[in-house]
């Protein structure tokens, strides 16, 4: 079966141009969505997504100021330049770029975010929202994964989902999403994660998998149904022989998977674009409602 490629890439950019006018209103209002990224210590594949991110602001005439701290800052420096940014009314959206050291408490720094700027969505007033059907700011990969659907007319409702992971930022708001009640959603969601026995007997029957685990090619062919979408949020390096000494590859076995999905993402090209293009929307929707 010939396998549709979702390109996120495509995607992102009817995104943005949907998004154009919305900023001119801002812009004659003399208000620009300003981000503030928060980048601690020297991790490069921490740095490269901060870049790529702040990137698409300023190639869509956005501010966004990036505050870097060595790896080795107290929770309470942290927690204190978070306070001060709530306050701040010059910015709009405040994120904390992943992972953090491992002496900082996430779930702290993550409540200390004010919720009306979490332009991540990963706040837990911002995920009760979302759970109850009434989401405000919904985390960007997930949405992003929403939006491919829209894009490409790929209805959910009725659909058996089968989801590969459950962290708070993907597995589990995609879950949740995917089973709202609701237009564009309603689908019968089955989440598998670390625990789950013979992950292969739910994705068989998925109609859609979504793949968020972070284990390189897991995924192959012969575990899926003919005619599956798939969608593939991992991002993994895997060492080879080329100059950079590595490829980047998703949590599907692309080539096996081909030819029996009826449509996939590719890694990269796929949800990634989408997630940058989420918070640079989400982030104007800050914007939006800070003039309510
Ligand atoms: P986490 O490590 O936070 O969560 C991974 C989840 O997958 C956990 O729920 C874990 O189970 C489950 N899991 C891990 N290994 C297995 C396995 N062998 N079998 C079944 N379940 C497993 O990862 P994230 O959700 O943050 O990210 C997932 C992947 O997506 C990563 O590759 C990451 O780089 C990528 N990513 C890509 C983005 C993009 O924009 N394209 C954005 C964000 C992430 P348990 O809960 O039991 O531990």
């Amino acid at each position: 079966m010939p396998t549709t490629i979702l390109n996120g890439k495509e995607v992102s950019q009817s995104v943005y141009s949907a998004l154009k006018s919305r900023i001119s209103a801002l812009k004659s209002q003399s208000i620009t969505p300003n981000l503030a990224v928060i980048l601690v210590g020297e991790d490069p594949a921490s740095q490269v997504y901060v870049r790529n991110k702040t990137r698409q602001f300023s190639n869509h005439g956005l501010f966004s100021d990036t505050i870097t701290y060595p790896s080795d800052i107290t929770q309470e420096v942290l927690l204190s330049k978070i306070y001060e940014l709530n306050k701040n009314n010059q910015f709009h959206g405040i994120l904390v770029q992943f992972p953090l050291p491992n002496h900082i408490d996430v779930d702290a720094i993550i409540n200390a975010i004010d919720p009306k700027k979490d332009v991540d969505g990963f706040h837990p007033y911002n995920l009760g929202c979302l759970t109850a059907g009434k989401p405000i700011f919904i985390p960007c990969t997930p949405k992003g994964i929403m939006r491919i659907f829209h894009h490409y007319n790929i209805s959910i409702s009725g659909k058996h989902v089968v989801v590969v992971g459950r962290s708070n930022i993907v597995g589990r708001p995609i879950s949740i999403l995917t089973s709202l009640k609701q237009v564009n959603s309603n689908g019968t969601t089955t989440i598998c994660h670390s625990g789950t026995i013979n992950i292969g007997q739910y994705t068989k029957q998925a109609d859609i998998v979504i793949l968020a685990l972070g284990s390189p090619e897991f995924l192959k062919g012969k575990d899926i149904k003919e005619g599956a979408v798939i969608i593939d949020v991992g991002i993994n390096r895997v060492d080879n022989d080329s100059p950079k000494g590595y490829k980047i590859v998703g949590d599907g076995e692309e080539a096996s998977l081909k030819g029996k999905a009826s449509a996939c993402t590719p890694v990269p090209g796929g949800v990634g674009p989408m997630t940058i293009a989420m918070l640079v929307e989400n982030t104007v929707e800050a914007a939006e409602r800070s003039l309510l």
